[in-house]
């Protein structure tokens, strides 16, 4: 028997996160970046998959999270380590 196996977390396929991301995140590259908005009238971003928040703003929001390659799609640590097997991403770090 393989225990290691049956103690790696899976999220459960009904997991409130879950709006459908696959069809845009499953196997894309991720780069782990300082937060920056996508489009210059934008102050904040929101992570993909739990919402929360990311904020150039002093004392506001996540300052880091991981993002695909056109700043557009921002995911937070928790989610990324939650989703990172399922998605199967690809790192890019700075
Ligand atoms: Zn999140």
């Amino acid at each position: 028997m393989n225990f290691y196996k049956y103690k790696k977390k899976m999220i459960k396929e009904n997991d409130w996160r879950r709006q459908g991301q696959e069809k845009y995140l499953k196997g894309v590259k991720l780069f782990y970046r300082k937060y920056k908005p996508y489009s210059e009238e934008w102050e904040h971003d929101h992570c993909e998959f739990c919402g929360e928040k990311f904020s150039e703003k002093e004392g506001e929001g996540l300052k880091t999270g991981y993002v695909t390659a056109n700043n557009y799609h921002w995911i937070c640590d928790k989610c990324y380590k939650d989703f990172k097997e399922e998605f199967e991403w690809e790192i890019i770090l700075p």
